[in-house]
């Protein structure tokens, strides 16, 4: 197993490789371990700006870039409390949980209960676990009894915005998610109340697409 004795060297290297972002960004992506959030036999490639397989369907851990996008489209912050559908091993999670601080809080579903044990696992040995609940479910109905969330973060692609989501914003409240087919999406931002179906269009990219009772062909 490699030892990443200077992590914070490898973390601020892979920050220097990426397009620019926000300095406090930049600086959470320096303080959170993405070592401790990759499988054990890819951690030599922790630091790299790329995706890497999980271990459970054909699910993978977003690569940095990635993150860092999804990251500057939500633009989280301290005291904000956050829903991410999808958290994997929970990189993005950390990231959040690190951003919102101690007085915020981040809410995480992921629909392998595999997944989720590992991601409690993870936060916990970075230090985040008081700032993270998880539980296994279809991300597709939200979390209704902890909504409602300043913001929502779907980390796998979606064919539209579902109501769900919609309805569990605060107001002002926003949602980003990756809209498009299995193979191709659109990063898009939609705001509570706002009077556009989406504020603003991002990046194409490519997510997991979002698996269960909806969504039994992909
Ligand atoms: N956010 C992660 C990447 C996760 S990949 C990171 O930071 O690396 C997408 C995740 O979405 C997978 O873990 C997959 O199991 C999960 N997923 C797929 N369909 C889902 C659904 N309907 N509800 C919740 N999670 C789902």
């Amino acid at each position: 197993m490699t030892v990443h004795s200077d992590w914070r060297a490898e973390a601020r290297a892979m920050v220097a490789g990426l397009p620019p972002m926000p300095e406090a960004l930049a600086e959470a992506m320096t303080r959170v371990p993405r070592h401790l959030f990759v499988p054990e036999r890819y951690r030599s490639s922790a630091y790299a700006d790329e995706p890497l397989p999980l271990p459970y369907g054909d699910a993978t851990i977003s690569a940095p870039h990635m993150v860092a996008l999804q990251l500057e489209f939500a633009e989280p912050r301290a005291g904000l409390r956050i829903l991410e559908v999808g958290v994997g091993f929970g990189y993005l999670a950390a990231l959040l949980a690190d951003l919102t601080g101690p007085s915020g809080h981040v809410f995480g579903i992921d629909i392998e209960s595999g997944l989720v044990r590992e991601a409690r696992r993870r936060l916990g040995q970075a230090g985040l676990g008081e700032r993270v609940t998880l539980r296994a479910g279809d991300g597709v109905a939200g979390w209704p009894e902890s909504a409602p969330f300043d913001r929502i973060l779907v980390s796998c692609a979606t064919p539209e915005l579902y109501d769900a989501w919609r309805r569990q914003l605060a107001p002002h409240g926003t949602l980003v998610a990756p809209v498009g087919s299995a193979w191709s999406q659109e990063l898009v931002r939609y705001r509570a109340g706002s009077p556009k179906d989406v504020l603003d269009r991002g990046p194409r990219c490519r997510f997991v697409p979002l698996r269960g009772r909806l969504h039994p062909d992909i």
